[in-house]
């Protein structure tokens, strides 16, 4: 069997029209050969509207009874697409995570795929079904229903992909392909024919929502061939490759922001070995998942030390809550928080080869009176946290310094 997955976002299926549209391509598809599983997510704005009723009941709903709540979207959206494929005479069948075998941990909102037991989903497709499976969800090991994250149904689909041995997994959006920047930010973004995967990981887990980062991971991990297409023409997409000598010419591929990150610091800290290691465990045994850390002390014979670090902004509350506990343990003076942030970066593999993009990317910003909170470097990117209200700005100036509307 030569199994395609592909995987259709919230605005792809976000109207009977479209979700009739996305019927047509995936016949299209099964008339070329292929096996077909297809991942859907629920209907563009279900998940949001979801939310914000149980948001109205209290500002931190149970995380079990959210995932509950909100992994309904997502059937709706499957069941349609199977209704619009017999409406068209085709053989199909939707299936919620616990009858595609979909396993993850207990970690409500934000739960990991562990295993996908792929059975039946193999069973109905000898049967010559078109296999409709709902993203974003899991279960776990008591079947309580668990959810992946915000914009994890690109990570149901590559996960699909890994387990069944699929030639390929098409992740369709509302635009072409993977940009130079969010095209909604950034009207020069060009959309890349190709990128690496590791400077895919850096780009979605640092905002680039057009991919979810723990699909990345999985399919750098399990050598899935992923590809990110438009639903809405035929336009060729982007390919996500191994190497790429392309890649390599140009200094930077990608800039990107995140919006949705908190600032926390820890000020007047004792100076003392396993302070970082308390925090941190504290904040990983909560999972909390923290993204930029910073120290710095006024002089090494203080004795007194500060650390920053960004965690996502619904996590805050929780947060809060741990430090405030861990305050008076450490003997910290006090906690501050800020929600007006954002974190700005340039990714790019040439930036190996090519000395001075920090200071390129500092120059701009300083010449903007921009103001650098926190810097964080890896062999392939810089992120540096700057107030909220200059991040689109920042991107702006940053892909005309760095030449990204002539990639
Ligand atoms: P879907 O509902 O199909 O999963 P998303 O809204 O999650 O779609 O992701 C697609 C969106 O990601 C695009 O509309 C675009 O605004 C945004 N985006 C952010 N950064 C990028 C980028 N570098 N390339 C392409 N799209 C990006
Ligand atoms: N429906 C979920 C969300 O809006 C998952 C997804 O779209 O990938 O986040
Ligand atoms: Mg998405």
């Amino acid at each position: 069997m030569n199994i395609l997955v592909q995987k259709y976002g919230g605005t792809s299926v976000g109207s009977i029209e479209r979700i009739m549209n996305v019927a047509k391509r995936i016949i299209e598809y099964k008339n070329q050969g292929y096996a077909m599983v297809v991942t859907v997510s629920a209907m563009a704005g279900e998940t949001d509207r979801l939310i914000n009723l149980a948001k109205q009941i209290t500002p931190q709903p149970d995380g079990r009874e959210l995932d509950m709540m909100v992994s309904t979207g997502e059937q709706v959206s499957i069941a349609l697409l199977a209704i619009a494929l017999h409406s068209m005479g085709y053989k199909a069948i939707s299936m919620n995570a616990y009858q595609a075998g979909i396993y993850t941990d207990s970690v409500y909102t934000k739960a990991k795929i562990g295993k996908i037991n792929t059975e039946r989903i193999i069973k109905e497709l000898e049967n010559d079904n078109i296999v409709i499976v709902a993203g974003f969800q899991g279960i776990d090991d008591n079947y309580n229903i668990t959810t992946l994250g915000r914009g994890g149904s690109d990570t149901t689909a590559v996960a699909l992909a890994a387990a069944l041995k699929a030639v390929k997994c098409e992740i369709y959006t509302d635009v072409d392909g993977v940009y130079t920047a969010d095209p909604r930010i950034v009207k020069e973004a060009k959309k890349l024919d190709e990128i690496t995967y590791d400077e895919m990981l850096e780009l979605a887990s640092l905002g680039a929502k057009v991919l979810h980062s723990r699909s990345v991971e999985f399919a750098k991990k399990y050598d899935v061939v992923l590809e990110v297409k438009n639903s809405f023409n035929n336009n060729s997409g982007t390919i996500i490759v191994k190497e790429s000598k392309k890649m390599e010419k140009f200094v930077v591929s990608g800039i990107t922001c995140k919006k949705d990150e908190a600032k926390v610091n820890i000020i007047n800290l004792p100076d003392r070995p396993g302070i970082a290691a308390r925090i941190f465990s504290e904040l990983s045994n909560n999972n909390i998942n923290v993204n930029m850390i910073a120290q710095s002390s006024l002089d090494d014979n203080s004795g007194i030390n500060n650390i920053s670090f960004t965690v996502s902004r619904e996590d805050l509350p929780k947060v809060v809550k741990i430090m405030e506990n861990l305050k008076k343990e450490l003997g910290a003076k006090d906690v501050i928080t800020s929600n007006n942030i954002a974190i700005v970066s340039v990714v790019g593999i040439g930036m190996k080869t090519n000395p001075g993009v920090a200071a390129r990317m500092f120059s701009i910003l300083g010449n903007e009176k921009i103001n650098i909170e926190m810097i964080s470097t890896s062999e392939i990117k810089i992120s540096v946290v700057i107030k909220e209200e200059f991040a689109n700005k920042a991107v702006q100036l940053l892909h005309k310094e760095f030449e990204l509307d002539k990639v």
